[in-house]
């Protein structure tokens, strides 16, 4: 059964905010659960991020098979997701990047994506790296194309709030969809900003007192930034596209 149109819309609108947010470009993709039937998921098909409507929206299985015969076609690393909510009852919504900052701490092993500031302190200790070469060999498209494949990336990101994926990218999860779209903008703005002081010297992270601490702060103000980061999604460029 499809859920509430304004499920949709807001899945729609998430997908608009990581693209102006320069979290995804023409991929990446954002889902999350059905509220209604937990074990299965909403996710776009298969098409760049910020195009995505309301009607582009479609529902999978817990083995990330569409339902209802849905012909259209779906995202190949469709599995990231069905694979995260099988073992994580705890997440509602997953977002897969391949945003840019990210991308060196899952390629250079001696660094370890940690919490330079209070905006990220849901990376905690740091963020675990997904080898895929454990489970693909060393000849894969890189991309995950399987359950199985998925299962591991899952098994990866444990408890975490972000995997890194080695020549990838990277998945953050969030108990909501608005937290999950928070994490991910700030997992690509932290990227940045460790990478910006390790050329200066060995930074200051956060202690594991202050990122809990701080986490439970930004909880409390997710929707600060997603009305704006909405609105602004709602006047940009690819939105009048959409609407054409
Ligand atoms: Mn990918």
């Amino acid at each position: 059964m499809p859920p509430d149109r304004a499920v949709l819309e807001e899945l729609a609108t998430a997908n608009r905010i990581l693209f102006q947010q320069g979290v995804v470009d023409g991929f990446g993709h954002v889902s999350m659960r059905h509220p209604d039937h937990p074990d299965h998921f909403l996710l776009a098909r298969s098409m760049a991020p910020a195009m995505v409507t309301a009607d582009d929206i479609m529902q999978f299985d817990p083995d990330s098979e569409p339902t209802d015969s849905d012909p259209r076609r779906p995202y190949l690393e469709r599995f990231i997701h069905g694979e995260i909510y099988r073992i994580r009852p705890d997440v509602a919504a997953v977002v897969h990047s391949h945003s840019p900052s990210v991308v060196p701490f899952g390629i250079v092993p001696t660094v370890t994506l940690r919490p330079v500031f209070h905006m990220s302190g849901f990376l905690g200790q740091g963020a675990p790296v997904f080898e895929i070469r454990c489970c693909a060999g060393d000849s894969s498209d890189m991309l995950i194309r399987d359950r199985t494949l998925g299962a591991a990336l899952a098994v990866s990101l444990g408890e975490h709030a972000t995997v890194l994926m080695r020549g990838h990218g990277s998945t953050v999860v969030g108990q909501t969809l608005r937290q999950a779209v928070f994490r991910a903008v700030y997992t690509e703005v932290n990227a940045r900003l460790q990478g910006d002081a390790l050329r200066l010297g060995e930074p200051t992270y956060l202690s594991p007192g202050e990122a809990a601490a701080s986490t439970q702060t930004n909880n409390g103000q997710l929707n600060r930034s997603w009305d704006m980061w909405a609105a602004q999604a709602a006047s940009s460029p690819s939105s009048s596209i959409v609407k054409e």
